[in-house]
């Protein structure tokens, strides 16, 4: 199949059905600056039908998908799961050329995607209420019910991951789902919800909504409609929407950014560390909110590991991703310009690059590049060490023991994850506990990326869980039934 075979078209899912809008928006294809395909331009009265549709198949005249059987729903979203599977290569094909990612990172973007809808196919039968003792002449339980209609408003940097963590988690625990993926890149979702259509989903069980988020996005998040807001994106948008759905006294899951440690004692196998310290901010070209933006270095390996470190950075190359580099352009010139900026801010302050990669001979021209690159010599209250840059730079920083270690990885607002590498037993329990974070990695970075492993953040990277079977929980909530039977 060619690229051109597998782009959707521009319609939005409602209901049912494929739906074209009046206006439609252009795709940009990153690693070239050139269209790639257009897409529909809901506004807020196609937010309206959407929400209406999610709502009918919940409980109405589309279907009553909260009323399937959670085995008969798992069994859907293994049928889907396996969908996904015999569409990979067209799926990662998109995604490869939607985001710039390197083709083997959408391939396993993909498959990571389908293992959400095989774990929760697994787990939807497994959601369980309790009994409570209460007193002799009642008997009381917890049921654990869907919310309803859920919002999912969607980032461009993991498109079909992120459906794969939303989309399949409350769809498995009986919501029904409105999704508005980014505009930057959601031709993955677009096809993916098509094969979730071809798996006979009920009309109006699922839901996309593409669009500006100032238009379609704003218009879902402020929707009386829906009973759930799952947002994953900037910080900043991550405050609109909450101020926007508190209005309808909506819960909201927040995944929003990080500036994310990690923290290399001597004692550690530094060649594991580094290949993870690479690999932990490379990955997306850094447009991760778990990237591991900081690299905390003790004293006594620390020339060795910034020699190290040079000769790996010298040797990655960019190019576009179905070339597969070892990193791909930025999504667009906004980011890109605003990570130049920040990096000629930074040289201007005195903070020197110790080495970078370089761009592939024949990179196309037009590209989003930005070559990845390791910074030294950084004051502490710097904005490199505290600003989430959002691409391929490394911030390094040195400390002498487990205080100032601790201390230097909790210098930040954020709290999202935390690489700690060292052979000490009980110095990895103590810097476990004591740093804030939601994610903790002991002798390795972000566990592949698990499914089953809950993820979320503390303070500014935001609240709530997602993945693993936390994440099919906090897609319910408790009714509890007090029954007194004299
Ligand atoms: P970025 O600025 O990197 O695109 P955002 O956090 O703004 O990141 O985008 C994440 C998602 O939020 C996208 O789907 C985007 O369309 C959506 N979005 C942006 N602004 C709003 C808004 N005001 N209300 C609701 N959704 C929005």
């Amino acid at each position: 199949m060619t690229l051109n075979d597998a782009l959707p078209p521009p319609r939005a899912l409602i209901g049912g059905d494929w739906v074209a809008t009046p206006q439609t928006l252009s795709v940009e294809a990153p690693a070239r600056g050139e269209s790639l395909a257009t897409i529909a331009r809901c506004e807020a009265e196609h937010v309206d039908c959407a929400v209406a549709a999610a709502r009918q198949a919940f409980d109405g005249e589309l279907g009553d998908w909260q009323a399937w059987t959670a085995r008969r729903r798992g069994e859907w979203l293994e049928t889907f799961a396996r969908a996904i599977e015999a569409d990979a290569e067209a799926l990662a094909m998109l995604e490869c050329a939607d985001t710039g990612k390197p083709l083997r990172q959408a391939r396993g973007d993909i498959a990571a995607c389908a293992r959400y809808f095989h774990f929760y196919a697994g787990a939807a039968d497994k959601l369980h209420g309790e009994t409570i003792p209460f007193a002799a002449d009642y008997a009381v339980m917890t049921l654990r019910e869907p919310f309803g209609v859920c919002a999912q408003i969607t980032p461009w940097n993991y498109p079909a991951q992120i459906f794969g963590r939303c989309v399949a988690a409350a769809l498995a625990a009986g919501n029904t789902v409105v999704l508005k993926p980014a505009e930057d890149a959601c031709l993955s979702v677009l096809r993916l919800a098509r094969l979730a259509v071809d798996c006979g989903l009920p009309p109006g069980a699922l839901n996309v909504v593409t669009g500006l988020g100032s238009e379609a996005g704003a218009a879902l998040a402020a929707h009386p409609g829906i009973q759930h807001l799952s947002f994953t994106g900037s910080p900043a948008t991550g405050t609109r929407v909450t101020q926007a759905a508190a209005v309808n006294h909506v819960p909201v899951t927040l995944e929003l950014g990080g500036k994310s440690p990690q923290v290399v004692f001597a004692d550690a196998d530094l060649d594991s560390a580094l290949d993870a310290v690479v690999r932990g901010i490379i990955q997306n070209a850094g447009q991760t909110c778990s990237a591991g933006s900081r690299l905390l270095v003790e004293d006594a390996c620390h020339d060795a590991v910034l020699a190290r470190l040079a000769e790996r950075f010298a040797a990655l190359r960019c190019d576009a991703g179905e070339r597969d580099p070892d990193c791909g352009p930025l999504i667009n010139a906004r980011q890109r310009e605003q990570l130049e900026r920040r990096l000629d801010a930074a040289h201007a302050d005195g903070i020197r690059t110790l080495a970078q990669g370089q761009l592939a001979e024949g990179a196309p021209a037009g590209g989003h590049f930005v070559v990845p690159r390791v910074l030294v010599d950084i004051p502490d209250d710097h904005a490199v060490l505290h600003e989430e840059l959002f691409g391929p730079v490394l911030a390094v920083q040195r400390f002498s023991g487990e205080a100032e270690a601790v201390r230097l990885a909790n210098a930040t607002e954020y709290g999202l994850c935390a690489g700690i590498w060292t052979r000490d037993g009980g110095r990895q329990l103590r810097l476990a506990k004591r740093i804030r974070s939601g994610q903790v990695f002991i002798n390795d970075y972000g566990a592949a990326g698990g499914v089953e492993l809950p993820f979320g953040g503390v303070g500014r990277s935001g609240h709530g869980r997602e993945k693993g079977f936390e994440g099919l929980r906090s897609f319910t909530q408790i009714k509890t039934v007090a029954i007194r039977h004299g």
